[in-house]
């Protein structure tokens, strides 16, 4: 997919202008690419800051300095590619960081595709598949919490987790393989029992990874929420002071909201994002209807759906219709208006007051439970990638049937034996230890250059 005999180069830092910003050199010819484009003509000594300048190349006026920089050199294979890799800094804008790419490549270097440093990485061994891809969550995190997550992820929190039961299936498929090897003897190295115990004891540390993943999908790509109800019942206001903002327009007059109003926010360190739909009502104003279809699409794709009550004025149709509607869905009951006479009582509601905030923070834990199983999300790692958790599933599966082979008198140890090995496949597939080209493709390219 990329070849790793050249030398790459790119900014590494974010578009835009800023005091510093960085590109990066790395490849077997770094070091050559770095003494030509630079004006300093001694080697550069290892992990050194080096103060000189960036020389442009022989142009018909002569050779110009593009900019002062701070150039450090990491030779192989100490260095984040596992290369040599030189990392120049210069000041921060856009026209002198490409002055200093375009001197690198009439020196010798080309420049790198998206994700190309992070895979040489990976070819040298520097970075497992999970920690590549944690490098690419992290780049991409929102709040605090994903970063800590990814962080995890990029420390080899996941990677030790499968090591660690990966190592268990090797030993059982060693002493399974040793039988296997001296059937005459009668000999077993491990009896049927102990193995179904040690293959129990893999699968319970794979459920208890696999049950966490539905919180570290939320943490990583976040939730969409829905806010429902019929109009007037006040919508919009517990959308706003879920922000924390006027965002949604309020009014007296129902059926103003005609759109889904839709704004991300963060509720205890989960990306949310709400979304305001127009009343369900029946209507005979065309705009107003197509809101209301809008909303029961939007109900039907969201993570969570809150349901909006007046807690002043008797349950009509149209609420108990809702009420109906979303009861297989996850959601939340919100009693709004509590500032005003109860004119129904109902349990399991979060009795809520949009317009003085009464009851939203606890709406705001409501929802997050919701959405996770727990209050206070912790920061510990969970898997938080749909390909790692189709793995983990499919290396559950096989120990499933290598634990039922392993019970049945008749059936032989080959066969609990090939369902090992295939469930070491999937934890290996998870960290990169097989793995096609077009998937780490497909992994790479979300990246972007530089990186
Ligand atoms: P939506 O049509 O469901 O989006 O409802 P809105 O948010 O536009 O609110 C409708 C009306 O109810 C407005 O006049 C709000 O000021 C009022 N309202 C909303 N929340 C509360 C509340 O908690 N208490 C009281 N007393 N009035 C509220």
């Amino acid at each position: 997919m990329f070849s790793s005999e050249d030398t790459i180069v790119a900014i590494a830092t974010p578009p835009g202008r800023g005091g510093l910003g960085v590109v990066r050199i790395s490849g077997p010819a770094a070091g050559d690419v770095a003494r030509r484009m630079l004006a300093r003509g001694a080697p550069l000594e290892p992990r050194h800051a080096t103060f000189t300048r960036v020389r442009s190349a022989r142009t018909p006026e002569g050779i110009r300095t593009v900019d002062e920089v701070v150039v450090t050199w990491f030779p192989a294979p100490h260095s984040y590619t596992g290369e040599h890799v030189v990392e120049v800094s210069a000041h921060g804008s856009p026209v002198i960081l490409q002055a200093v790419v375009r001197s690198a490549i009439d020196a010798g270097a080309r420049l790198a595709r998206p994700g190309e440093f992070t895979f040489r990485a990976f070819l040298n061994g520097k970075l497992d598949l999970v920690q590549a891809e944690a490098v690419a969550d992290l780049i991409a995190a929102a709040t605090p919490l994903q970063a800590r997550v990814a962080f995890d992820q990029l420390e080899g929190s996941l990677t030790t987790q499968i090591q660690t039961l990966d190592a268990e299936l090797l030993d059982l498929v060693a002493r399974l393989e040793a039988s296997l090897d001296f059937p005459d003897e009668g000999y077993h190295f491990i009896d049927p029992a102990d193995i179904a115990n040690r293959i129990d004891g893999v699968i319970e540390t794979l459920d208890t990874v696999l049950n966490d993943a539905a919180r570290g999908r939320m943490i990583r790509d976040g939730a969409t929420v829905v806010i429902a109800g019929r109009p007037n019942v006040g919508k919009s206001s517990v959308f706003n002071a879920l922000l924390g903002h006027a965002r949604a327009i309020v009014t007296e007059r129902a059926g103003t909201t005609r759109d889904l109003v839709t704004e991300t926010t963060e509720l205890d360190g989960l990306a949310v994002t709400l979304v305001d739909t127009a009343g369900l009502r029946e209507t005979i104003d065309v705009a107003e209807q197509e809101g209301v279809w809008r909303g029961i699409r939007a109900r039907g794709v969201a993570d969570l759906v809150v349901v909006v009550l007046d807690r002043g004025e008797a349950l009509t149709e149209d609420d108990r219709r809702l009420f109906e509607e979303t009861a297989v869905r996850r959601r939340v009951v919100v009693a709004n208006k509590c500032d005003r006479a109860a004119a129904w009582e109902r349990d399991g509601s979060i009795c809520v007051s949009a317009t003085n905030g009464v009851g939203i923070d606890q709406l705001r834990l409501a929802i997050v439970r919701a959405l996770t199983g727990e209050e206070h999300l912790r920061d510990t790692a969970a898997i938080s990638n749909v390909r790692h958790t189709v793995l983990l599933e499919g290396a559950r599966t096989s120990l499933d049937h290598a634990r039922e082979a392993v019970m049945c008198a008749h059936v032989s140890e080959e066969f609990v034996l090939a369902d090992l090995h295939a469930a070491r496949v999937s934890l290996g597939e998870v960290v990169g230890a097989h793995t096609s080209e077009d998937l780490l493709r497909h992994i790479f390219e979300r990246f972007c250059v530089g990186k």
